[in-house]
């Protein structure tokens, strides 16, 4: 890049530009965080600090790690304005208000250093009013950047840029959203709403008034506008409860006081006492009283889930809907054909939305790559609208527009019989909107097991894992079972995959594109396998899993694991074996056996212990370690971001973090490409561990913990059986445990516990409920 960015100040430390500041951080950049003076009060600085204060105590956390929050520096825009040029990045993110911004800018234009990127993040104000009567030199380095809250959490954001803007400080600016704040980058045209919330809340004002006017129950409503859709499954209703009631309101008055004459929004706007009285009794959603669903505590305490009667605007207690039919869950086609005010439902929300996005095709960007990605990843869709086009047939779609004398979208006309996506030689291609196809472009340093899947069958593969050559000689290791959790099956593929790829490839990777990297062993199984009481089974799958992860862990060849979202339980242990972790900033690691009364039993505990014991600055001796190993296992720590993994010690300094999930494949091929060079085994560790004195330690601490309350009896237990192995068993102080004789420890206290009645409760119940039993 021409010229890095190492500062940004972020303008308005409300909840969007606090947010944004923290992202930064994250990435590890310095930011200034300016806001007002406020009128009241000796501190200037108030409103930016109160903002930090707060995130600290936000769940979901918008910092990674306390270490980020130290990386913004708060101040306000009479004192330290000046302070912009310090800056290579602005991003303004005060009220939405024309004036405010325009005066703002007009400060900023005398301060900063010429050639810095200025963005604003505004939701609906065109670019070109903005900088109205601001010098050349600005428009150079103005556009807008487009973050969705949580700006930590959300993937999208979108860039608009002006005939003005300088193209490398579009480029500068894209990059660093996409490569530092891990976001994806769509380029959107400067259109009121840009591209996600044009067609979202035109979507949000056609589901409810069609379930007004077909007098659906909102349950309905939400059971075909959700699923079936690719919609998340709190549907139309329970989005907007989450989004807040009160912005409906909001959204469409600053919506329609930009778009233009004629927009088919206007045709959705009607008078909304329901929403009006709602707002006005603050039921503005789960901020509030509750919105369209709420729960309602009675005199006996329980809790009865309700929902408002769309007719009478009065709540009554929730109804579960009949199930769809199965084909009508699968297949548009069949959703929209269904009899009666479902079938009409589904069609008058599919019909209206596609048909307006797809009209806007030019208007709001370029390509429907950009309006499916802007859905998918601002509404979380899983299937953009022109990916649903294709579902349900372009060419019927715009067929019973025609019948019905609506207006036909000229790229649907375009379309004819073809699809909008289509593969040809292994590649994915859209259709333009002049009519041919083009390949869909990955940014560079993006690659996709989803794209080379088109291209390739797997090296190797069953019913739970798979194999797939990612290029280069690096083999990839996919998890492809229920939430990705480990059973038999992966570990036959891991004893497979490793010779083929000492024969044929360079270095493996372990990585998927699951929301969750694993979830860990598979507990429907464990239990099948108690339930038959197969322990000689079980004890297998203990074993051949020890065994796999340890040849994984002394391959010839580097190993480098690259999770994302959840790695929890065996999926964590897998990552402890790996050479390096190329780990998603996103990700959730811990051993959380504990939870459900057993231990790690694939190798977990050891790998910690030498991770503790060989960790800088940690003093000599078998007692620290143990006390930070036991701690970590048997709390069941969950890092919260991939920063705090490496505080908890399941990341070495050396393994590393990638921001853009899309990197993440990419990164970790070229990190073990960098390993493969003169690469070697690690050797065996030795292990010097406390025996029976640190025993007796742990064991009064538990004492403690039970006392307090904090620990439940089986809890003791369970963690007597964790402090036998992280000690060495029967070994002394002074003897030395092979890694062999760890393992051993290792399974014998696993079995311990999955044969203890106590555990299979605890299992039992985490399957039935989702959550811990604390017997
Ligand atoms: P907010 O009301 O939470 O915060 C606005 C902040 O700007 C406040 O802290 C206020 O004190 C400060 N401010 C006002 N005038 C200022 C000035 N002259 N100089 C410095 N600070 C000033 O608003 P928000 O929701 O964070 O929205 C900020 C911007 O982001 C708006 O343009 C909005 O349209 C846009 N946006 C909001 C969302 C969202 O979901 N909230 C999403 C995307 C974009």
């Amino acid at each position: 890049m021409d010229a890095p960015i190492r500062k940004v100040c972020v303008i308005g430390a409300g909840t969007m530009g606090a947010g944004i500041a923290a992202q930064v951080a994250n990435a590890g950049v310095p930011v200034l965080l300016l806001d007002i003076v406020p009128s009241q009060g000796a501190d200037r600085d108030a409103i930016a600090k109160g903002a930090v204060a707060k995130m600290l105590k936000t769940e979901p956390a918008p910092f990674m790690s306390k270490a980020a929050a130290k990386l913004v520096e708060t101040g306000n825009i009479e004192d330290h304005l000046d302070r912009v040029a310090e800056c290579d990045w602005i991003v303004e993110a005060v009220i939405e208000r024309l004036d405010v911004k325009q005066a703002l800018y007009a400060r900023i234009e005398t301060l900063m250093r010429p050639g810095t990127a200025v963005s604003s993040n505004t939701s609906t104000i065109p670019l070109a009013n903005l900088v109205d009567g601001r010098s050349d030199t600005f428009k150079r380095g103005f556009l807008i950047t487009h973050f969705f809250n949580p700006p930590r959490y959300m993937r999208l954001v979108e860039v608009v840029t002006a005939p003005d803007t300088a193209p490398e400080i579009g480029d500068r600016v894209s990059d660093f959203t996409d490569r530092a704040l891990g976001k994806r980058v769509v380029r959107a045209k400067d259109s009121p709403g840009f591209i996600a919330n044009r067609i979202g809340t035109y979507w949000l004002a056609v589901a409810i008034n069609s379930a007004m006017d077909l007098g659906l129950d909102i349950e309905v409503a939400d059971q075909i506008g959700g699923r079936p859709m690719g919609v998340p499954k709190t549907g139309i209703f329970g989005l907007v409860d989450l989004v807040g009631v009160d912005l409906m309101p909001l959204l469409s008055k600053s919506l329609a006081s930009t778009l233009p004459a004629g927009d088919a929004y206007f045709d959705t706007i009607r008078p909304m006492a329901l929403v009006d009285r709602m707002i006005a009794e603050g039921f503005t959603g789960r901020k509030g009283k509750g919105g369209f669903y709420r729960l309602e505590k009675g005199a006996d305490g329980q809790r009865t889930k309700l929902a408002i009667d769309l007719a009478t605007g009065e709540y009554r207690p929730q109804r579960k809907p009949a199930p769809l039919p199965k084909a009508a869950e699968m297949d548009l086609a069949a959703l929209i054909a269904m009899p009666g005010a479902s079938g009409a439902y589904a069609w008058s929300v599919l019909g209206a939305v596609l048909s307006y996005a797809a009209s806007l095709l030019g208007t709001i960007a370029d390509d429907i790559v950009a309006i499916d990605d802007a859905m998918k990843l601002g509404y979380n869709w899983k299937y953009g609208p022109f990916e649903l086009l294709d579902r349900l047939g372009g060419r019927q779609f715009a067929d019973r527009l025609r019948a019905e004398g609506r207006l036909v979208p000229p790229i649907l006309e375009t379309l004819g019989d073809r699809r909008f996506y289509q593969i040809e030689d292994g590649r994915r291609r859209y259709l333009t909107a002049a009519g041919d196809y083009a390949e869909v472009v990955r940014p560079n340093g993006v690659l996709l097991l989803e794209d080379v899947k088109l291209a390739a069958e797997p090296l190797l593969r069953n019913g739970s894992a798979a194999l797939w050559d990612v290029g280069d000689g690096v083999a990839c290791l996919e998890f492809t079972s229920k939430m990705n959790a480990l059973d038999e099956q992966v570990i036959q593929l891991i004893q497979k995959a490793i010779p083929l790829v000492q024969s044929r490839m360079k270095a493996l990777v372990i990585y998927n594109e699951g929301s969750n990297f694993s979830a860990g062993a598979n507990l429907g199984l464990a239990m099948f396998a108690v339930n038959i009481a197969a322990w000689g089974e079980v004890e297998r799958l203990i074993a051949s899993g020890q065994a796999a992860f340890k040849a994984l862990k002394y391959a010839p060849f580097p190993v480098v694991a690259a999770p994302a979202g959840m790695a929890l339980g065996g999926g964590c242990e897998i990552c402890l074996h790996a050479d390096a972790i190329q780990a998603h900033a996103e990700t959730y690691m811990g051993l959380v056996e504990t939870g459900v009364g057993l231990v790690p039993g694939w190798g977990g505990n050891g790998e910690m212990l030498d991770r503790f014991a060989s960790a800088p600055g940690m003093p000599k001796g078998p007692m620290p370690a143990l006390g930070r190993a036991f701690e970590t296992i048997s709390t069941a720590q969950v890092s919260k971001s991939a920063a705090k993994a490496r505080e908890l010690m399941f990341m070495r300094p050396a393994d590393r973090i990638t921001m853009n999930r899309d990197r993440l494949l990419a990164d970790a091929k070229s990190r073990a490409l960098a390993l493969a060079d003169g690469y070697l085994p690690p050797e065996k560790p030795v292990f010097r561990l406390a025996g029976e004195s640190g025993r007796t330690g742990i064991a009064g601490a538990v004492r403690d913990f039970r006392a307090k309350g904090i620990a439940t009896p089986y809890d003791e237990v369970v963690a007597e059986r964790l402090a036998f192995i992280l000690t060495g068993g029967e070994a002394d102080l002074v003897d030395v445990v092979s890694e062999d004789a760890l393992l051993k420890l290792e399974r014998e206290a696993f079995m311990s516990s999955v044969r203890d009645g106590r555990t299979q409760a605890r299992i039992e119940h985490m399957l039935d409920t989702g959550r811990p039993l604390r017997n």
